[in-house]
C-alpha cells in the first residue's frame, strides 16, 4: 500500500494543472497523478488547441478572462524555457463575420464589453484580406492579438516531465476500484494507493465515478483533421468560424471540431473527414486543393450546461473532489480554476459560485438532502 496526500485520478489538462498548483503551494506535499491509461489519452489530446477570449457568437469575453490568460501565459513560457521546445504559435485569432448578422453581434461585443486594452480590434474587409489573402470574402473581422495556438500534446509532455521533477508520482495503471474507509484507496490490479484526499480529473468519464454520477456533465464528440500544404502557409492567425482552422506550422493545418452530441463510438470517422474537408474549403477555399489530409483526431468533451467547468468538494464524502466540465476552453480555464481549487483543498477558502458544484438546482438538492440525512442520523 502507497500512502500519499493527495491523489489525482486523471492525467489531462485538469489533472495535470491540479498537480501543479498543489505542489507549488506546499513542496512537501505527496501527489500521485492516476492516469488509467496515458497522458493525453482524454480530449486534452487535442493536437492543436486555440486559446480564443471571445467565446460563442455574440463574442462574449470568457469568465474571469484576465487571470486566466495570465496564469495560462505564464505556465506556457515557463515550460517552454524548461523543455527547450516551441508550444504555441503566438499569430494571433481572427474572427471573421460570415454574415451581417455576426458583424452586428461583434461590433456589440467592442462596443459593450470592457475588453482589456490592446486584446481585440475591428477589421474592414480589405484590411482582413492583408492579414489573411486566402481567407473567403467576409464583412470585416474581431482581431484577438491575445489569441492563441497551443501545440497540447507537446505542452502535456513538457507539463509531465516538469511535474515529475517536481516530485509529483506518475502510475499509468489501468481500470481502479475505489473504496472509502476513512482515507481514500485506490486499487488496480496491482497496487493499492491511499490518500486523504482524492480529486477526480478523468474529463467526462467523471459522470462514470459513483460518487458523482449526477454531474450535470454532457458528453460532446469532437473530430480534428491535420492537412498538408506542400507550399509555405505562411504565418497567419488562427481562424475561428463555427469551428476552426489553425496553422500549426509552415505546412500543415489543423482544422477543428465537430460537435457531436450523438455518437455511437469515440473514434474518429469518415462523416467527420467529410465535414472538416467542407469546413477547410469554405474558408480557405484556394488553399483547399493544394491540401492533403494526413490525419485525423476525436475526443470526447465535457460540457456544463452553462459552459463554465465545475470544482469543488463532494457534499457527503470528505477529501472528495471534482474538476471537470472544461467543455471547449480547457486551455484557458485549466490553470486559473486549478489554482482555485488548490487553494480550497488546502486552505478551506471557498471557490467562486460560478464554478461551484451548487449553482446547478440538482447537485443543491442532493446537498441538501445529505444534511437532512445527517441531522436526522439516518
Ligand atoms: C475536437 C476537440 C477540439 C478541442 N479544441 C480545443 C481548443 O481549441 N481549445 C481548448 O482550450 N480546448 C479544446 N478542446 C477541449 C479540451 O480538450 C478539454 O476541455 C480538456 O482537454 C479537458 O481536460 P480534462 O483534463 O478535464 O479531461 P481529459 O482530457 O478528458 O482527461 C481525462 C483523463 O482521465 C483519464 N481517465 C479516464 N478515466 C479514468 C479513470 N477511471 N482513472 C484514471 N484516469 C482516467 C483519461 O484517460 C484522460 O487522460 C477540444 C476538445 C476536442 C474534443
Amino acid at each position: 500500500m502507497k500512502t500519499f496526500d493527495v491523489i489525482i485520478a486523471g492525467g489531462g489538462l485538469a489533472g495535470l494543472a491540479t498537480a501543479a498548483q498543489l505542489v507549488e503551494k506546499n513542496k512537501a506535499l505527496k501527489v500521485l497523478v492516476y492516469e488509467a491509461y496515458q497522458i493525453g489519452q482524454g480530449a486534452s489530446g487535442v493536437p492543436a488547441g486555440m486559446v480564443n477570449p471571445a467565446t460563442g457568437q455574440r463574442a462574449r469575453m470568457v469568465w474571469n478572462a484576465e487571470a486566466c490568460f495570465k496564469m495560462l501565459d505564464k505556465r506556457l513560457d515557463q515550460l517552454s524555457a524548461s523543455s527547450n521546445t516551441v508550444l504555441k504559435n503566438q499569430h494571433g485569432i481572427l474572427r471573421p463575420a460570415i454574415d451581417e448578422n455576426l458583424a452586428e453581434n461583434f461590433r456589440m461585443s467592442l462596443k459593450n464589453t470592457r475588453w482589456p486594452k490592446g486584446w481585440i480590434e475591428w477589421l474592414e474587409p480589405d484590411q482582413v484580406r492583408q492579414r489573411v489573402p486566402q481567407l473567403k470574402e467576409s464583412s470585416g473581422a474581431l482581431y484577438m492579438d491575445k489569441g492563441k495556438v497551443v501545440r497540447t500534446p507537446e505542452y502535456l509532455n513538457a507539463y509531465s516531465r516538469y511535474l515529475k521533477e517536481a516530485g509529483v508520482t506518475f502510475v499509468f495503471g489501468g481500470p481502479y476500484s475505489i473504496d472509502n474507509r476513512g482515507d481514500w484507496c485506490l486499487k488496480n490490479r496491482k497496487n493499492a494507493f491511499t490518500a486523504p484526499v482524492l480529486v477526480v480529473t478523468t474529463g467526462y468519464k467523471a459522470k462514470e465515478n459513483k460518487y458523482w454520477s449526477e454531474l450535470p456533465l454532457n458528453s460532446v464528440k469532437g473530430q480534428l483533421a491535420i492537412y498538408y500544404c506542400p507550399e509555405n502557409v505562411g504565418h497567419f492567425p488562427a481562424v475561428s468560424a463555427y469551428g476552426y482552422i489553425a496553422p500549426v506550422d509552415d505546412h500543415h493545418l489543423a482544422v477543428g471540431s465537430t460537435y457531436e452530441h450523438h455518437f455511437h463510438d469515440e473514434n474518429p470517422d469518415a462523416r467527420g473527414a467529410g465535414l472538416l474537408d467542407q469546413k477547410l474549403l469554405e474558408l480557405l477555399p484556394d488553399l483547399y486543393p493544394k491540401c492533403q489530409r494526413i490525419g485525423q483526431w476525436s475526443g470526447i468533451r465535457a460540457t456544463t450546461p452553462d459552459r463554465l467547468p465545475i470544482a469543488g468538494k463532494h457534499f457527503e464524502r470528505k477529501g472528495l473532489y471534482i474538476y471537470a466540465g472544461l467543455g471547449s476552453k480547457g486551455l484557458l480555464y485549466s490553470e486559473f480554476v486549478a489554482s482555485l481549487l488548490a487553494t480550497h483543498i488546502t486552505e478551506g477558502k471557498d471557490l467562486p459560485y460560478e464554478i461551484s458544484l451548487y449553482r446547478f438546482s440538482k447537485m443543491e438538492e442532493l446537498r441538501e438532502k445529505a444534511r437532512e440525512d445527517n441531522e436526522s442520523g439516518s
